[in-house]
């Protein structure tokens, strides 16, 4: 079931350039309604449900309907994302709540070295050559056998 907004709680990220949810959306779904300093999901069909517009949504204005074998009416899942966990509170039919808190990285933020050691590549994007090649794939060894 696709992702919706409470626009209660959305501040439209305090106007920003591009909102949170629009940045982080994969399908591209979500948008700002300027006058109102809303957003909303415009094609609800086209949704992956994949969490992302509620993990990054600053205010938690951004909901999903679950399925019913994960999440019957009139209960919720609702994640809240830390620096370095992510905190999911279950509230169920009956109104108890379970919350659980799992850790989102094993390396402090800002420390991942994205190439790895590599060298990054030419960064032609026309090239048959993938990010890091041919250093990774040690296309010199194989041309030398
Ligand atoms: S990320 Fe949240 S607060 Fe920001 S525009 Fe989207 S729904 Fe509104
Ligand atoms: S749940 Fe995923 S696909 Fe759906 S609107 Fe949010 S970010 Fe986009």
């Amino acid at each position: 079931m696709p992702s919706y907004v409470l626009p209660d709680k959305c501040d439209g990220c305090k106007a920003l350039d591009k909102t949170a949810c629009q940045y982080i959306c994969p399908n591209d779904l979500m948008v700002l309604n300027k006058d109102l300093m809303k957003a909303y999901n415009r094609e609800p069909e086209l949704c992956w449900e994949c969490y992302n517009c509620v993990k990054i949504c600053p205010v938690q204005a951004v909901e999903v309907r679950g399925y019913a074998d994960f999440v019957p009416l009139g209960a919720s899942v609702t994640p809240m994302r830390g620096s370095d966990s992510i905190m999911w509170t279950v509230k169920f039919r009956n109104g108890m709540l379970k919350r659980f808190k799992f850790p989102i990285r094993t390396t402090e933020e800002g420390s991942a070295v994205p190439a790895g050691g590599f060298d990054e590549g030419d960064g032609d994007l026309n090239s048959h050559m993938l990010f890091t090649e041919p250093e990774s794939v040690r296309a010199d060894f194989f041309t030398l056998k």
